[in-house]
């Protein structure tokens, strides 16, 4: 039997709603219109595209998007100059660094100079610790977009056997986190695989839920998956373009093949990507009301 499909494109229509709703409202009672400052550094072309995504989401939520398209060859002083400014700023709630950044500059000190409060990718130290002992802080997008898409799709995660391909800083590591707390949709029993892990297949068979945040090409395979099995796909790769110039994106996840085998599954594209873009927006709206002690 072919797997139910998560659509990553609905839930977040449905969520986008709700935030539309609360944003109206805060500016009724508050009048505060929370405030999406991004900082991009360079014109590398994917990151032209998200960072452009985010603006006009930000619009589209009637939230305040501040773009600041900076030099490649900014020092990283300049950097740290303007992020000062944008965390002294009332009027910007939340405040974000494209990554990557150029090679001149440090990424760890251009996170850590993020103010902890504003920080809505949930890359600071502080909001990472946080996620690990289970504090409310700022989680990082994609794992928040994952664990609330399982939690509207009412995946049971109480007890599960939780496999994570992939150990990233901004997906594997905090997502296990997540998982693994103990709160609705999550409350599970979680392993992290990685390149050097020895026998892959041998975990993924064991896995009731079966994340890929992996960045190769169709990398899990039907027979490393269990019938039943909820596959999560993170993956996003470019495996070419189509006549028009549009790119061509696959997950890790052999979808055609896995999907007759598993229970539920999410597409790529069209899965988690559209979870995390509103996660970051959920964020956003989540610092603007920190900021008035809401
Ligand atoms: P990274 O490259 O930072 O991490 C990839 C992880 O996969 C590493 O831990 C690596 O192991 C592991 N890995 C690589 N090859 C294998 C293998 N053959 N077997 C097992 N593990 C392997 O990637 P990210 O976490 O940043 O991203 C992963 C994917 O998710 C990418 O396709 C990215 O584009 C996508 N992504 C999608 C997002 C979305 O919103 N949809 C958001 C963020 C990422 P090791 O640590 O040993 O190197």
């Amino acid at each position: 039997m072919s797997a139910r499909i998560i659509s990553g494109t609905e839930t977040a229509k449905q969520i986008s709603e709700e935030l539309k709703n609360e944003v109206a409202e805060l500016k009724a009672t508050r009048n505060i219109v929370p405030g999406l400052a991004t900082v991009i550094v360079g014109c590398d072309g994917p990151s032209l595209t998200y960072v452009g995504n985010k603006v006009t989401m930000c619009e589209k939520l009637n939230m305040r998007p501040e773009r600041h398209d900076l030099p490649a060859d900014i020092s990283e002083k300049e950097l740290l100059a303007l992020i000062a400014c944008l965390n002294a700023d009332p009027a910007v709630h939340g405040l974000l660094v494209q990554l990557p950044l150029p090679k001149h500059i440090c990424e760890t000190r251009v996170l850590m100079a993020i103010s902890p409060l504003k920080d809505v990718d949930g890359l600071h130290p502080v909001n990472v610790g946080k996620v690990m002992i289970g504090e409310d802080g700022f989680l990082p997008c994609t794992p928040a977009g994952i664990h609330e898409l399982l939690l509207r799709a009412e995946v049971a995660m109480e007890g599960a056997e939780v496999v994570v391909v992939g150990r990233s800083n901004i997906v594997g590591k905090p997502l296990a986190s997540l998982l693994m707390q103990k709160r609705p949709g999550a409350n599970a029993t979680v392993t992290i695989c990685h390149s050097q892990t020895r026998d892959l297949k041998q975990h993924t068979l064991r896995a009731d839920v079966l994340i890929a945040a992996i960045g190769r090409p169709r990398c899990i395979t039907a027979d490393m998956v269990r019938e039943g099995t909820v596959v999560i796909d993170v993956g996003t790769n470019e495996v070419g373009k189509t006549a028009e110039g549009k790119r061509i994106l696959v997950g890790d996840v052999d979808f055609e093949a896995v999907k007759e085998k598993a229970a539920v599954i999410t597409p790529v594209p069209g899965g988690v990507g559209p979870m995390t873009i509103i996660m970051l927006m959920k964020n956003t709206l989540k610092a603007a009301k920190l900021a008035l002690g809401a």
